[in-house]
C-alpha cells in the first residue's frame, strides 16, 4: 500500500511498497496430462509431449529456486496443476525440498493420489496433500492404501470427492474407512443443481458443503487474492488468482512486489474453493486456519 510521509508543506514522498509478512502462492505450470480418465474432466487421459514435460520441469525448477531464495516473506505454496503432478518426479522433489525451507510454512499439491506416497516420509511435516478420490478410476482399497501409508508416516492430507449422485455410496464407504480425524470435503459438481434433500445428504458428509454448492457473489467484495495470495504460471506471470486474467507483474523480475495491495474482486462470482477461500467476508481463513491451502479444517 502506498502511504505518504513528510513534513507539513513538504512534497509527499511515496514510501517503498512493502510485501506482506506472509504470502500464499498458487502455482500452475504447463503440465496438463493425467493418468486418469474422469468423465467430468477436460484433462482426462491427456498426454503431454516430451518437450512440454521438459518445459514444465524447467519452469517448476525455476519456481522452486525462487521460493528458496525469497526469504524476506513467509511463503505457503499450493501446486494446482491442470493434470496430475505427483506421477512426475519433479513435483515430488519440489515438495520435499520446499518443505525443508525455514521460511516455507506449508507446501501442498492437488492430487488424485495414484502415485505411491512413501516419498512423503522425506518431506518435513509442513508438506500436506489435497487428495481427491475419483470412483471409477481407482478402487477404494487402493485409494485407502495410500491414505493409510500417509497416516503411518504422519503426513497430513484432506480427501475429497465430486458430489455427483453416483458418487454418494462410494463417499459413504470412504468416510467410514478413513481415520475420523481426516477431513472429507465434497465439491458440488459443475452444472448439477442440488435439491434440498440432496444438499442435506452431502452436508451430512461434509459440514462445509454449503460453501461449494452455490457460487459466491464476489463482485466488489474484498479478497485476500492480490494482497496476500497470488497465482503464478510457468513463465512467472503473477495474477491475483486463477480466475482473473489481468497480470499483476512477474515473479522473476520482482514486479509482483509493487502490485500487492487490498483490492475488491472484479468477477461477478467466485465458485471454486481455491478462489473463494480467500474472499474476506466468508471468513474461511478462520475455519481452515493453517490448513487453508490443503483444505484441512482447523
Ligand atoms: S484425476 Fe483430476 S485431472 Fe485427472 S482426469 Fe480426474 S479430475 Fe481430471
Ligand atoms: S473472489 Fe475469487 S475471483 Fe474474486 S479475486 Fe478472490 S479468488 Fe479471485
Amino acid at each position: 500500500m502506498s502511504v505518504f510521509l513528510g513534513l507539513p508543506g513538504a512534497s509527499p514522498v511515496p514510501s517503498v511498497p512493502s510485501v506482506p509478512d506472509r504470502l500464499s502462492v498458487l502455482y500452475r505450470g504447463p503440465l496438463a496430462s493425467c493418468n486418469y480418465d474422469c468423465p467430468y474432466c477436460p484433462f482426462a487421459k491427456r498426454v503431454d509431449p516430451p518437450p512440454l514435460l521438459r518445459e514444465d520441469r524447467a519452469a517448476l525448477g525455476r519456481f522452486v529456486d525462487w521460493v528458496v531464495e525469497t526469504t524476506d516473506v513467509r511463503l505457503s505454496i499450493l501446486f494446482t496443476p491442470w493434470g496430475e503432478g505427483l506421477i512426475r518426479s519433479w513435483y515430488r522433489e519440489a515438495i520435499v525440498r520446499l518443505s525443508h525451507q525455514d521460511h516455507v510454512d506449508r507446501v501442498s499439491i492437488q492430487t488424485n493420489l495414484a502415485a505411491r506416497v512413501d516419498w512423503m516420509a522425506d518431506a518435513a511435516p509442513t508438506a500436506a496433500l489435497w487428495a481427491t478420490y475419483h470412483p471409477g478410476q481407482v478402487t477404494l482399497e487402493r485409494f485407502l492404501a495410500r491414505c493409510r501409508r500417509l497416516d503411518e508416516i504422519g503426513r497430513r492430507y484432506s480427501v475429497g470427492v465430486v458430489g455427483l449422485p453416483g458418487h454418494h455410496e462410494a463417499a459413504l464407504e470412504l468416510r467410514a474407512a478413513l481415520e475420523p480425524s481426516v477431513y472429507l470435503w465434497v465439491n458440488a459438481a459443475e452444472g448439477h443443481t442440488y435439491s434440498p434433500e440432496e444438499e442435506a445428504r452431502w452436508t451430512a458428509l461434509d459440514p462445509r458443503f454449503g460453501d461449494s454448492v452455490r457460487p459466491h457473489v464476489s463482485f466488489g467484495q474484498p479478497c485476500h487474492a492480490g494482497e496476500s495470495a497470488v497465482s503464478v504460471i510457468g513463465d512467472g506471470t503473477v495474477r491475483r488468482c486463477h480466475f482473473i486474467d489481468t497480470p499483476l507483474g512477474n515473479l522473476y523480475d520482482g514486479s509482483w512486489r509493487q502490485a500487492l495491495r487490498p483490492r475488491p474482486c472484479t468477477n461477478r462470482i467466485c465458485d471454486c474453493h481455491i478462489g473463494y477461500v480467500h474472499l474476506k467476508p466468508l471468513g474461511l481463513y478462520d475455519v481452515y486456519g493453517p490448513g487453508v491451502l490443503e483444505r484441512i479444517l482447523a
